[in-house]
């Protein structure tokens, strides 16, 4: 979850008062490195995966289910290997912000073999294996978005209190007990996020009505806390939360990749950041909150009003001061701005810099829309500083840069090369939630990656104006909006560069006409036809598998692959249901489920232990997955081929 620096946090008055230090420093620091590393070139691609896990407790007696707070036990076991053999461990692992929570990745990046995609299923079988021989009998790791009661009485094993008036937090549901409790920078980021807001973060999310839930639907907060009873920020019909823990306590699947070079990597970052909406969508698997059902299937808006920092002022809810700005979004939200330079007539939305920062990266050299972006994400202040960390090399360091870079939780994210590595210009795909099992993670990752082939070998655009982005986050969290939401969609992604190949998958109009007008370029689609094509719209697919069509790829990977992409042609056609749906609909017909939108304890435990059933391939789920038919043998042996097929192309770093 960002950047982890050792030291003694200041308090928030503290850290404020080096708010513009960070910021120019910063800056500084991301100038140097652009100038030594802008024109590095002839970087190959290497990606890899992440996956955030929760560990569940079963209490199989009470039939109940629990978060148990066991990350830091868990976590000094697992990152032994990768401490003893810092060049030979076949999983990396990093902390998260709940002490329920770990992120793994493979210990070695991906690289340019199609054969890579067929590690990386068994890769994720691999550490959900390594986390349970961590665990206790009735404990298990879960890729799971959202624990359907965060947040409800004692959720956590061992059990807290929550202190509404004092601590990091300050929550009527969350104890700061489940926050990450092995470094300091997840409750200072907890409690500078409350202070600089100048209140608790107010997360409202809008309940599923049901026929039988409350009418409006209001909750008595009155008992949590003794006297007259807390004052909330809660709106009628929606379910309230009140802390970082309700968004960071949720996991997610994320892609990292690495460019050949600046340009790639900006491309790649315009580019995927239209398809961010599709596969939040897609890859919807949160439709519970804190006991209740909710109207929306994925965790996106939840984490972006669980860390909104933004004074009354910045949210345009008071009169703006000199000095201050207006500011549009949580630091947890969609990209504002495309950063190559084909791609700025797109740039639709206000966007908010800072005007100085921009100047000075200009005048160095820096190139105009990257400095937007960097300059629009430093209008935010840093939110945790540590006080060993203040003063920088700004030539050799990049900490003050990395802190506020970190802490702007974007769906994309654009990342410069770190000093003195030789890692190149990445970037990072955020928006998916996480799905149950590793095949389905391997599939949703897979096709990210060569969509990614896809677009750069085919010269695909699919870049329509940023505010429709926006506009797509939004339907994107609909409930069901895989099959019933309407996205913009760009019509021709096909561009006058594309290969003649390419072109072969349209069966009548091979290349597309130029458009006279933006707003002709784009229109309204399911993902349906986004993703599996329809009329005079190809689909993404189609272009994917006619790529896979021109590369040299052995038997086992195009097997493995086409049951990846297959998932998710069945997911987006409505074949197959999102896990938000799945989850919905076992809720919806479980015996004790009174129509009202609670999901009780019982609902839970038993919604937990079929997610536990499913995760292991236990039992199928025909309409939610079809069982993969390959398998590539056990783990040790999947590892062994990690290893053989990186080492034999010389890919390992
Ligand atoms: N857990 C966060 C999410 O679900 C992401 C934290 C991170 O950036 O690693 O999006
Ligand atoms: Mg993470």
């Amino acid at each position: 979850m960002g950047l982890l620096t050792e030291g003694t946090p200041y308090s928030w008055a503290e850290t404020k008062k080096h708010a513009d230090h960070v910021r120019r420093h910063g800056i500084r620091q991301f100038i140097n490195q652009y100038k030594k590393l802008r024109e590095r070139t002839r970087d190959v691609l290497y990606w890899g995966d992440e996956v955030e896990y929760q560990l569940v407790k079963f209490d199989h007696r009470n039939k109940r289910a629990l978060l148990t707070l066991k990350t830091q036990k868990v976590l000094s076991e697992l990152v032994k290997r990768e401490q003893e053999c810092p060049d030979d461990h076949p999983t990396t692992w990093r902390p998260e912000y709940a002490d329920y929570m770990v992120e793994g990745t493979p210990g070695q990046p991906y690289g340019g073999l199609m054969a890579h995609f067929n590690l990386v299923e068994a890769n994720m079988k691999l550490r959900r294996e390594e986390i349970q021989k961590t665990l206790g009998p009735d404990e298990v790791p879960l890729s799971l978005t959202v624990f359907p009661r965060l947040g409800c009485g004692y959720f956590t094993d061992p059990p807290h209190d929550t202190n509404p008036s004092s601590g990091a937090s300050r929550s009527l549901f969350f104890p700061d007990e489940a926050i990450n409790s092995g470094h300091p920078r997840f409750k200072t980021l907890t409690r500078n996020i409350r202070e600089r807001r100048g209140s608790k973060v107010a997360i409202n999310i809008p309940i599923f009505k049901d026929k039988n839930t409350k009418e409006p639907f209001i909750e008595d907060f009155s008992g949590l806390v003794s006297g007259d009873g807390p004052q909330t920020a809660a709106l009628p019909d929606h379910i309230y939360m009140d802390c970082m823990g309700f968004g960071m306590g949720l996991c997610c699947l994320q892609v990292t990749f690495q460019a050949c070079c600046i340009e790639e990597a900006r491309l790649l970052y315009d580019q995927l950041s239209t398809l961010c909406p599709i596969f939040l969508a897609l890859s919807a698997a949160s439709p519970v909150y804190r006991g209740y059902l909710a109207d929306i299937d994925s965790r996106w808006t939840v984490i972006a009003q669980s860390v909104d920092d933004r004074t009354p002022q910045e949210r345009g809810l008071e009169p703006l001061e000199p000095g201050n700005y207006r500011i549009h979004k949580s630091r947890y939200d969609s990209i504002d701005s495309y950063l190559s330079p084909e791609s700025q007539i797109y740039n639709d939305i206000e966007l908010v810099y800072d005007k100085d920062l921009y100047q000075e990266m200009v005048d160095a050299g820096v190139e105009d829309a990257l400095s937007k972006h960097m300059a629009h994400l430093f209008i935010r202040d840093p939110i945790t500083l540590f006080s060993e960390n203040v003063d920088q090399d700004d030539e050799e360091d990049t900490n003050h840069f990395e802190n506020i870079q970190s802490t702007n939780w974007q769906t994309m994210r654009f990342k410069p090369p770190p000093p003195n590595s030789d890692i190149g210009w990445r970037v990072e795909f955020r928006p998916m939630d996480c799905q149950l099992t590793d095949f389905e993670n391997a599939a949703y990752v897979v096709f990210i990656v060569l969509l990614t082939r896809a677009i750069l070998t085919f010269k695909l655009n699919f870049v329509i104006p940023i505010s429709k982005v926006d506009e797509n986050m939004k339907t994107a969290h609909e409930r069901d909006a895989v099959r019933k939401g309407k996205f913009y969609f760009k019509k021709d992604v096909l561009t006058a560069m594309s290969p003649a190949c390419a072109c072969e998958v349209y069966a009548k109009c091979p290349k597309p006409t130029a458009c006279k007008k933006i707003m002709d370029e784009y229109t309204l689609m399911d993902v349906n036809e986004i993703i599996n094509g329809k009329g005079d719209f190809v689909g993404v697919l189609p272009l994917m598998n006619k790529y896979l069509d021109s590369v040299d790829i052995d038997v086992e990977t195009r097997c493995t692959v086409m049951q990846y992409l297959q998932l998710i042609s069945k997911r987006a056609s409505g074949e197959l249901m999102t896990t938000a749906s799945w989850m919905r609909q076992f809720i919806e017909k479980h015996p004790s489920y009174k129509h009202d939108s609670v999901v009780s304890e019982r609902i839970s435990y038993d919604l937990l232990t079929k997610c536990d059933e499913v995760s292991h391939g236990k039992i199928s789920e025909p309409g939610l997955l079809f069982l993969p038919v390959h398998k590539s043998g056990n783990v040790p042996n999947a590892v062994i081929k990690t290893h053989q097929y990186l080492d034999s192309k010389n890919q390992r770093k």
